[in-house]
């Protein structure tokens, strides 16, 4: 077995805690580089006791000198309400983190993957999305820090593999959660269910029809992987995601029903530019990475549920 040497930025986020474990499972040395806006030392504690962990504290914004043979740029809060506490750091995390990520990886020839998103397409007028859609987002809104950077993100990914021949893979992510994600993180999943734990208020934004198709999070890390070790000059972008769709609503009500709780349902005013539908199409990572989603949505959230009872 060849013992790779990985460099993970965000590692200590939800999504990043999870790909450096599976990463040292497989036998690799891993170094997991993180600011700790968003993310968390408990994340990743545990696995300070292998020895081929290293935890680097720093700012994708800044350049770092590292010998990798991989990276994997997760670096990038992803929560509205934390990619919007400030806005420019934001686009600078994507764009100047996507330049200086790059820069390494032309510099010690590793091959990099991009962790970007769904929000890609922004509020879609084409359902379900396939890679294809060059996307509905609206350049000034509130969302724009991060979809925006998130969108240059992905064209210096191409330019530096079709100027500097740097070996590249872009991800397209889609709503993922479970275990690890911050119980502040205020995103939908972890909102609903720590309120449910809590017997508070379940806040549902709008009328809860707007739609989201939830990917656990385990699936997501396969997928990563597979398209990291994809055939040479297959790059994407593609799609990750579960294509099981939901309404807001559904997933409230599925949170209640399998936590027992006794929360009742509020309505909050819906944030501007929320997208009203997404659910990806996974054709591509069928065919190219010969992917597709196992976990359902009830065996998930149950997962996630257990973790969260340990947590709050
Ligand atoms: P997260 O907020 O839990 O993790 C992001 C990590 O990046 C955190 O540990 C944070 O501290 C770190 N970070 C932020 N800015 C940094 C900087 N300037 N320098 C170094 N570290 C920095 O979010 P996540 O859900 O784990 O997302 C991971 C990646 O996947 C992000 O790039 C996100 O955009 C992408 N993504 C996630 C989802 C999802 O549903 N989870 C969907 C689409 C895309
Ligand atoms: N949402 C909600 N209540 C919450 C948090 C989010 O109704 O407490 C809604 C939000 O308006 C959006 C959906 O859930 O329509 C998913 O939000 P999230 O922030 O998780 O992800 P994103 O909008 O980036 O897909």
């Amino acid at each position: 077995m060849i013992r790779k040497k990985i460099l993970v930025t965000g590692g200590a986020g939800f999504v990043g805690s999870h790909l450096c474990e599976r990463l040292l499972n497989e036998g690799n040395e891993v170094y997991c580089l993180d600011n700790y806006f968003t993310g968390q030392k408990q994340n990743v504690v545990h696995l300070l006791k292998n020895p081929y962990f290293e935890m680097i504290r720093h700012d994708v914004t800044e350049p770092i000198f590292l010998e990798t043979d991989e990276i994997y740029n997760l670096a990038c809060p992803a929560s509205p309400v934390h990619y919007q506490y400030n806005p420019i750091k934001t686009m600078k995390t994507s764009v100047m983190g996507a330049i200086n990520m790059l820069g390494l990886a032309k510099r010690i020839n590793a091959k990099i993957l991009q962790a970007s998103t769904s929000e890609v397409y922004g509020d879609p007028l084409v359902h379900p999305q396939p890679e294809s859609y060059w996307g509905h987002v609206n350049p000034i809104g509130e969302r724009a820090c991060y979809d925006e950077g998130k969108r240059s993100a992905e064209t210096l990914f191409v330019n530096y593999h079709q100027q500097n021949n740097v070996d590249i893979k872009i991800i397209r992510i889609f709503n993922t959660y479970g275990p690890n994600m911050n119980p502040h993180d205020g995103r939908v999943v972890s909102n609903f269910i720590v309120q449910a734990l809590q017997n508070q208020d379940i806040t549902v934004y709008g009328e809860g029809n707007q739609t989201r198709s939830f990917q656990y999070v385990d699936d997501l890390v396969e997928g990563m992987i597979r398209l990291m070790n994809s055939r040479d000059g297959f790059y994407g972008p593609v799609n990750v995601g579960n294509p099981n769709e939901f309404t807001i609503l559904e997933l409230a009500q599925k949170v209640i029903e399998l936590t027992g709780s006794k929360s009742k349902i509020i309505y909050r005013p819906l944030p501007s530019d929320d997208p009203m539908q997404r659910q990806p199409d996974i054709s591509l990572a069928k065919k190219e990475l010969d992917w597709y989603p196992k976990v359902n949505l009830d065996e998930g959230l149950i997962k996630t549920i257990e973790y969260f009872k340990g947590v709050i």
